[in-house]
């Protein structure tokens, strides 16, 4: 009998892949989009440029209109940017030109799953350091790992998926002086936080590299847009690993106008930001939940049986993200901010179903934990 799988690489064969269960539940706040869709008047611009363009034609070769609008909007240099399919897809390439047998990459974790998983497809060595107390980074840990595993790349995801820390640009900077690795700061959840980008950092760090995207505070996830910046010796490379065409003409338009359109979209993401402090400070008042701070638009919380309180609020049309078989993360689930509707319904379920959770003996005593 032939075994075709005996072909693929062991180390996939022992990984499981990236999935999400699907949940028929009304109210999404399980992927971190943003809940605001884009206003009509963006969308019909897009569209009308879409109805004149030749469908049965490839999109450009190199997006060379957009990489300029992206090198005014992030302030770096063309010639040191990627577009992509997505963040994922130059996350993706980047791992491809760096990792393979006998390299190492570093990850702080608990983080999105993603690098670890790409990084083993690749058959490099995947080392991590956990994050210290309250589940921040710690730079001495971080510093000392990058040291003993000399690691030829460290992926950090700042603000970071799913603990909503943020590695401060200082720390960055004295990792980025310190070691010849390759640095990946992936920035995806970056608008909804209050520090610079460490895109500033460029011109003095060759060895740094920052991932954007346009599926979070810029409402655009279902159209697939990312951007890498680099050094531009560093960005040529990375480049090789990309597919040809691979962002469509559509989300071409679209990233254009939506740029064009940005304080509207500025208006949405602090509003987010409003309701990121409004939910964590509900949080904290309801008995036996314990959340952790967040730069970006969800929060990570605590709970005694994080399963029972996912399908509790399941049950209600409620979806979160259960993140208890992170590392470190044994008690957590992660919410999205969304609308303020949603917040409030949220909150609302959650309130009675760690009522339901507690033992009677607590039941119906005031708020804390
Ligand atoms: N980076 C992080 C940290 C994410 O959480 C996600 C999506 N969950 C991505 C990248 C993927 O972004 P994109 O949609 O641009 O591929």
């Amino acid at each position: 009998m032939k075994d075709p799988l005996k072909k693929i690489k062991p180390q996939v064969r022992a990984l499981s892949a990236y999935h999400l269960k699907p949940y028929d539940c009304a109210i999404k706040l399980n992927q971190n989009e943003n809940p605001y869709d884009l206003p009509a008047e963006i969308k019909e611009e897009v569209l009308s440029f879409a109805r004149t363009r030749p469908w049965c034609r490839y999109p450009a070769f190199v997006p060379d209109d957009l990489i300029a609008t992206f090198a005014e909007h992030y302030g770096w240099t063309r010639e040191g940017i990627l577009v992509g399919n997505g963040s994922n897809e130059l996350i993706l390439a980047t791992l491809m030109v760096t990792l393979g047998p006998g390299a190492r990459v570093l990850i702080p974790v608990p983080t999105f799953t993603l690098y670890k998983l790409e990084s083993t497809v690749m058959g490099a060595e995947v080392a991590t350091v956990h994050l210290g107390p309250d589940y921040t980074f710690d730079l001495d840990a971080l510093r000392l790992a990058i040291r003993e595993q000399m690691a030829d790349l460290v992926v950090i995801c700042s603000p970071n998926n799913p603990t909503g820390c943020i590695l401060e640009n200082d720390d960055l900077e004295a990792i980025l002086k310190e070691t010849d690795a390759l640095v990946a700061v992936d920035e995806a959840y970056h608008e909804f936080c209050d520090r610079p980008s460490c895109v500033g950092l460029l011109s003095r760090h060759p060895n740094l590299i920052v991932l954007r995207t346009f599926s979070k505070a810029m409402a655009m996830a279902g159209l697939r847009v990312g951007c890498l910046l680099a050094h531009p010796d560093l960005a040529r490379e990375i480049g090789k690993a990309k597919l040809p065409y691979n962002l469509n003409f559509f989300s071409h338009a679209a990233a254009t106008v939506a740029i064009k359109h940005r304080a509207t979209l500025r208006e949405r993401i602090d509003h987010l930001r409003g309701q990121r402090d409004f939910v964590y400070r509900n949080l904290r008042e309801i008995r036996g939940v314990r959340p952790y701070p967040s730069h970006a638009n969800f929060i990570l919380f605590e709970v005694e049986d994080p399963k029972r309180v996912f399908d509790g609020l399941a049950a209600r049309g409620i979806l979160i993200r259960d993140v208890s078989h992170y590392p470190m993360l044994s008690k957590a689930l992660r919410v999205s901010v969304g609308t303020d509707e949603e917040n409030e319904t949220f909150l609302k379920a959650l309130k009675e179903v760690m009522v339901s959770c507690s033992p009677p003996s607590l039941q119906g005593r005031g708020p804390g934990g």
